[in-house]
């Protein structure tokens, strides 16, 4: 499903240009176009969902496959032996800016905790 005017909606459709890192049915990864880390990747469902506020359980296989994808790109970013989060940000506390769910791969430095 496609939510008209959402920015990722429209990289999903090619409407709009983005450097992408992997593709499959269901996922796309996207390199951030403001990258706060050296590895910065979004992954997001091909299909509109807003936030994980709005996830429910027929979203399994989808979660599935962005968390493998991230998992995947940690692989070939030569991230995964040093370590990397993975982020989603849900909502006006949180920061949350593009109104369709995705998560940042984010790597390739050391990172604070808790988060600002
Ligand atoms: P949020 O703030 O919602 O957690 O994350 C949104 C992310 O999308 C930000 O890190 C921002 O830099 C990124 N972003 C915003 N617009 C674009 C765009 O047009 N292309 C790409 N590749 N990233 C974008
Ligand atoms: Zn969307």
């Amino acid at each position: 499903m496609t939510e008209p005017g959402c920015l990722f909606c429209r990289i999903v459709a090619g409407e709009l240009p983005a450097t992408k890192v992997h593709e499959d049915d269901l996922v796309l990864a996207i390199r951030d176009i403001n990258p706060v880390a050296p590895t910065h990747i979004l992954l997001l469902p091909k299909s509109h969902v807003a936030s994980v506020a709005d996830l429910t359980s027929a979203d399994a296989e989808v979660l599935g496959a962005l968390f493998a994808a991230a998992a995947a790109l940690a692989r070939s970013e030569d991230i995964e032996e040093r370590g990397y989060r993975v982020v989603t940000n849900v909502g006006r506390d949180a920061g949350q800016s593009v109104d369709h769910l995705h998560f940042h791969l984010l790597g390739g430095r050391p990172m604070s905790w808790p988060p600002g």
